[in-house]
């Protein structure tokens, strides 16, 4: 593999060096910035940042021209995100799924009227999309998705319950997977839904989060109506489309991570060389100096973990295992670096940077820290992708001790 960057590469990435310098917030970065604290906050925030994040054509970097995109190389997508995460630039939030997820599903599945209609409205940052897929009994086995859509006439007629819908409360469309056929195998008898969030029946209850912010929800279907028009492909074929949907949930922002962990590596050095304990300064203090060795390692192994990632994208076309090995290792990580955290920030890591301690400001990270293993796939599952797909091991089988034979 050639790590090595072309002169048009090089010349890209000061291109959007220079943009992110002209166009980050007025006092970014600086301790002067009153950074968004609130859901509320931080959403009004984000749709300023990422609206002129769509104005300048960055939003839709990975979407094909025929979109409305940029139609980049992949590698032109990850300095991109690799200039935006030296920045420190604000990452995309609010239109996450929007870009990442529905766009690159409707654009493999939908029809015409359908890319023409919800396409430019995602790249515009116009309509807020959400992900209707896990339910009470459909996370790791969401084949499982028990909410049913029935046919009448030129509509459906929706039943059921998701829950851990993002941002499902201030979406305007929602990526419903939905059973509509309960005779056939689970798999097979999923239907995939474009579902207007402002139709009548639609209740989202928001669910505080272990920060004190909801920024998912629980969301109730009650004899909702979509239109027929708003079927994705065909019916009964969800499954696959899900997996479309699936196979874009780490884009290429999540290979600029380690940048991001860098920088966070850096503070956390900073972090303990101001703060004292026993009369000696962290950095220096036998209990932590293996921690932010370990921390330090651990950003490196993930560096080129990423390489290896963009490696098996750039010849495949998409990320192999090496997809859920990565996954499984960064978020792991990032749960051994929030407690390296707040351990170091001691009794001030339980208190907000507001309450003007120096060690408030991990508070969050460490928080959200435990949402890491979760989403997206969890570690358990991700462990189950390795151990079948490059370990071989055997497919769900549960070890369980022979019966002893009877004498
Ligand atoms: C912050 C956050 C945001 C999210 N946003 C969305 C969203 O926008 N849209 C959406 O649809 N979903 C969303 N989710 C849901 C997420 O996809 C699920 O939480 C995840 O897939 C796990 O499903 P579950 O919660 O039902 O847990 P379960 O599947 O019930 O798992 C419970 C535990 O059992 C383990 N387990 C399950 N099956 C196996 C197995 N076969 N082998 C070994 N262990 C197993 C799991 O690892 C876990 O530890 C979000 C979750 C989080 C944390």
């Amino acid at each position: 593999m050639d790590l090595a960057f072309s002169p048009e590469e090089t010349a890209f990435r000061h291109e959007i060096s220079a943009w992110i310098r002209d166009n980050l917030p007025a006092g970014w970065g600086t301790p002067e910035f009153k950074e968004p604290k609130t859901f509320e906050e931080r959403l009004e925030f984000s749709r300023a940042w990422e609206k002129r994040l769509a104005e300048a054509g960055w939003a839709g970097i990975s979407w094909p021209k025929d979109y409305g995109g940029r139609g980049t190389t992949l590698m032109d997508q990850i300095i991109f995100h690799e200039e935006m995460a030296a920045a420190r630039a604000p990452q995309i939030f609010i239109n996450f799924v929007g870009i990442n997820l529905a766009g690159p599903t409707i654009m493999a599945h939908g029809s015409e009227q359908q890319k023409k209609r919800y396409l430019p409205k995602i790249l515009d940052m116009s309509e807020v999309w959400c992900q209707g897929f896990s339910e009470p009994n459909a996370g790791s086995d969401l084949a499982n998705v028990q909410t049913k859509a029935v046919l009448d006439g030129d509509n459906f007629i929706v039943n059921g319950q998701k829950i851990w819908t993002s941002f499902a409360h201030v979406a305007d469309w929602c990526l419903l997977l939905c059973r509509t056929d309960s005779s056939v195998a689970k798999h097979k008898g999923l239907s995939y839904l474009l579902v207007d969030m402002h139709s009548a029946g639609i209740e989202p209850r928001p669910l505080k989060q272990i920060t004190g912010e909801a920024e998912f929800d629980e969301v109730f279907f009650t004899d909702v109506r979509v239109p027929r028009a708003q079927l994705l492909g065909e019916m009964n074929m969800g499954w696959t489309y899900a997996n479309t949907t699936l196979a874009n949930e780490r884009g290429p922002a999540f290979l600029a991570h380690q940048i991001r962990f860098r920088n966070s590596l850096n503070d956390l050095f900073d972090s303990a060389k101001r703060t004292m304990r026993d009369g000696v300064p962290v950095a220096e203090h036998p209990a932590f100096r293996d921690r932010l060795a370990r921390a330090y390692a651990e950003v490196e192994i993930m560096r080129y973990i990423g390489y290896r990632l963009v490696t098996s994208i750039l010849r495949n076309g998409r990320p192999g295992v090496e997809g859920s090995i990565a996954k499984l290792y960064w978020s792991e990580m990032v749960r051994r670096f929030q407690e390296t955290s707040i351990a170091i920030a001691g009794l001030g890591g339980m208190l907000d940077d507001e309450d003007g301690f120096d060690g408030g400001k991990w508070n969050r990270g460490f928080s959200m820290s435990f949402a890491q293993t979760i989403a997206a796939g969890s570690s358990e599952i991700q462990k189950n992708i390795i151990s079948e797909r490059v370990l071989g091991m055997p497919r769900g089988e549960v070890w369980a001790p022979k019966p002893k034979e009877k004498v």
